[in-house]
């Protein structure tokens, strides 16, 4: 066991998306970091369909080749069969998602000031007292270190969400690329009950190769092969095949004494689609203005991280996942012939426009806000209430908690 005298600034648990770009945010101000990662190679195994809006270039610079495709149009289907096509200003990128993840990687690879610990799995930490100041010890496979402040970018499994009584609800995602032929302009969602607490996939990478897969809470590799079946694919023409965890609910507690969530392992994710890379782009931000934050004021104190980090994110994307919730659970409500109700009430009305005018991939509250104002959707939407009596309780519940 290896253990290091220096003391870091601050300790990253976690190389992926979120672990990578907040190091690489926190390198300019030249505060000492350590990122410990399980895996030998930086964005494998890949656990991600790759689709993200048109708000990571927004956010990040994104090298062209990291981009694939754009898609034009989302076709959506219920579970009778029936589909809808929606398109916008929107059109989504397809990413080659490993090389995102090793995008920060790379450039924090030149920095002094950042270390990289690979292989090396993250076992626990303690808090103890050097000069009157709160430290915490970091033990993993292979060492023990010691850092001011720790943040667990540990994804949706998070040991150190563990450690501090915070878990994720979680479902399983199976998905295989293949070589087929669907239109390379449009994403393809798919809508079931088996599948309920999400949905079913197809994205086009580019090249004639598609993203297949299903996301769910149990019997995920039966409920794949339904799916498949579906579509007519045969599964052994595979290319690749990947698996995953998705963390599903509210954004969950960020800040700690010294401690903050970040990623997934925060629950940064859309209960919408499981997409969770803007969201946690955007957190990563923020959380990087608050470590700095505590730095200048020598202050690691939780409530300090809750009002400059946890706080702050409720008030931005926090939000945005809240709705993502809220339409996730009236989805799950949803019986088949709903989904038709809805996708006519679409077609036939003003409420198209309203779509692809106001429809956005991450932030659907002002879309929710205009649909509120057209009587055809309220209707529908209190017709959906009055048959599910129990929504109402859940969606109070959501909105207050
Ligand atoms: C099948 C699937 C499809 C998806 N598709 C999309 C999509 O199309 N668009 C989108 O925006 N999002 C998508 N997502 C979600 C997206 O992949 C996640 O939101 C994102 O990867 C979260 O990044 P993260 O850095 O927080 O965590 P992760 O990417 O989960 O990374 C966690 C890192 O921590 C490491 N680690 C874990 N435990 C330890 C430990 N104890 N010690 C050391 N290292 C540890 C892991 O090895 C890993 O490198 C998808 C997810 C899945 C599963």
């Amino acid at each position: 066991m290896n253990n290091s005298s220096k003391i870091y600034d601050v300790c990253i648990i976690g190389a992926s998306i979120a672990g990578n770009y907040l190091a690489y945010l926190l390198s300019r101000s030249g505060l000492n970091i350590a990122i410990i990662e399980e895996h030998k190679e930086i964005g494998i195994p890949l656990q991600c369909a790759g689709i993200i809006s048109k708000k990571l270039t927004q956010l990040i610079d994104v090298p062209e080749e990291i981009i694939l495709n754009r898609v034009k149009i989302a076709k959506i289907f219920s579970p009778s069969g029936r589909s809808i096509e929606l398109s916008g200003d929107e059109e989504p990128y397809i990413i080659d998602r490993v090389a995102l993840d090793r995008l920060f990687y790379k450039k924090n690879q030149i920095k002094q000031n950042i270390e990289y610990f690979l292989v090396e799995k993250f076992k626990n930490f303690h808090y103890f007292k050097e000069n009157n100041q709160k430290l915490i010890q970091i033990e993993t496979a292979r060492r023990i270190i010691s850092a001011k402040i720790l943040v667990g970018c540990d994804g949706p499994m998070s040991t150190v969400g563990k450690l501090l009584d915070v878990q994720n609800n979680t479902i399983s995602a199976i998905q295989i690329r293949i070589n087929e032929n669907f239109d390379e302009n449009k994403v393809y969602l798919y809508f079931d009950h088996r599948w309920k607490e999400l949905l079913g996939w197809i994205v086009p990478e580019g090249n004639n190769i598609y993203r297949i897969g299903l996301a769910s809470s149990r019997n995920i590799s039966k409920k794949f092969k339904i799916f498949l079946n579906q579509l007519n694919i045969e599964i052994k023409n595979k290319i690749s095949q990947q698996g995953g965890i998705i963390p599903i609910g509210k954004m969950n507690k960020m800040a700690f004494e010294n401690i903050l969530l970040l990623g997934d392992s925060a629950c940064q994710v859309k209960a919408t689609t499981g997409g969770g890379i803007i969201m946690l782009l955007s957190a990563s931000k923020i959380a990087a203005t608050c470590i700095i934050k505590c730095f200048k004021e020598n202050c690691f104190s939780k409530n300090f991280i809750k009002k400059n980090y946890e706080k702050v994110c409720a008030r931005t994307i926090g939000k945005q996942l809240k709705i993502n919730y809220l339409i996730r659970i009236i989805f799950e409500n949803f019986h088949s012939d709903d989904f038709d109700d809805l996708f006519k009430i679409i077609k036939t009305t003003k409420i198209e426009k309203i779509i692809s005018l106001y429809g956005d991939m991450d932030f659907p509250r002002s879309l929710i806000f205009k649909l509120a104002r057209n009587f055809t959707f309220l209707k529908f939407f209190f017709r959906i209430l009055k048959k599910n009596p129990n929504l109402i309780y859940q969606i109070i519940i959501t909105l207050l908690f």
